[in-house]
């Protein structure tokens, strides 16, 4: 099904790849697949050896790269090393996001000044840190991904500092797609609906929430992460060469409902 001419010729870096779950993993594997080169970062060394697996696995000799969002040094580094080793890019997909396990439960009144800094750091400026760092390489015709979820728009139990550090993800996007638009980049955001990744086990209840969702998506099931590779694939393909500044929702319409 997938146009294997589609991304030839065009190098992505691809972060947030924990686990064979990961939704970076199944973009990795559709973008592959449309003929793109790919470049791989990690959070640290906890995570290297799961991921050099995936990839050698699959994309044998792809490049790997540590990056610590919460560091600017990896950051800067990661920038230098893609410079390095391929000149320019085509495209990024930010796939990452982070908040303490104990703000994922409860009530948002409770969340504490660290948790509440830290989740936007990590799963918010981050966006806007790495494409300070990698714009000036990327190619005119360039594309920046992210991953949001409809817990910016709407309150979803438990999801709380997340849902907030979400819509300022998605705000970021639209400040960022106005900045680089200018060069030929364009930045857009996939709102996928909830999927069962490791990030995901951090809420509480998470499984409650998916069932509730099934039963109320006009589609009647829940999107899988290569449901939301498909959309990825359209965002950083010249498929959509006049897109920026957007959130796609990919829940199978469940943000559509009233209740
Ligand atoms: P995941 O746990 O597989 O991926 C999260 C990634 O974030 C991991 O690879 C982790 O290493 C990385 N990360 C966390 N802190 C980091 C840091 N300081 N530096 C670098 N990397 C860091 O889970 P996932 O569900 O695939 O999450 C990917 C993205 O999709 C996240 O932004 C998440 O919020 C978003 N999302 C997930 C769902 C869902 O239901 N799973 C729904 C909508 C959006």
């Amino acid at each position: 099904m997938i146009a294997d001419e589609l991304l030839k010729g065009k190098k992505i870096l691809i972060m947030g790849v924990a686990n064979q779950r990961s939704i970076a993993w199944a973009i990795a594997k559709t973008f592959s697949l449309a003929g793109a080169e790919l470049a791989f970062s990690y959070q640290d060394t906890r995570f290297k050896d799961k991921v050099k697996k995936l990839v050698d696995n699959e994309m044998p000799g792809a490049l790997m790269l540590p990056c610590n969002v919460a560091n600017d040094d990896n950051i800067k580094d990661m920038a230098a090393a893609l410079k390095d080793k391929w000149g320019s890019l085509d495209g990024i997909v930010h796939s990452l996001a982070y908040a303490k396990k104990e703000e994922l439960d409860g009530m948002f009144v409770h969340t504490s000044r660290e948790g509440f800094l830290m989740a936007h750091e990590i799963s918010a400026f981050s966006l806007a840190a790495v494409s300070n760092q990698l714009y000036p390489i990327m190619n005119e015709g360039g594309s920046i991904l992210t991953l949001t979820f409809q817990g910016s728009e709407r309150v979803v139990p438990n999801y709380n500092v997340m849902g907030v550090a979400k819509a300022s993800l998605e705000a970021s996007v639209r400040y960022l797609a106005a900045d680089l638009g200018p060069l030929g980049i364009r930045v857009n955001a996939v709102s996928a609906g909830p999927i069962r990744t490791l990030s995901a086990k951090g809420v509480k209840d998470f499984n409650r929430l998916l069932d509730g969702v099934e039963e109320k998506t006009p589609l009647r099931r829940l999107a899988d992460a290569d449901d939301v590779a498909g959309t990825a694939l359209f965002l950083i393909s010249d498929l959509s060469r006049a897109v920026t500044g957007i959130v796609v929702h990919t829940d199978c319409g469940y943000h559509i409902m009233g209740v």
